[in-house]
């Protein structure tokens, strides 16, 4: 079996940089938005 590892995989993915702040992020496969929680908040009020 030579299966690869999909954390692997999640791994060789470039973080994702909130253009903000600079930030890096966790990707999140249900997250759309460029900016991290942060300035998403602030964008908010
Ligand atoms: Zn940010």
């Amino acid at each position: 079996m030579s299966l690869k590892n999909p954390i692997d995989f999640y791994r060789t993915l470039p973080r994702k940089t909130c253009p903000e702040c600079g930030e890096q992020m966790e990707e999140q496969a249900e997250s759309y938005f460029m900016e991290c929680e942060r300035c998403l908040a602030k964008k908010g009020e």
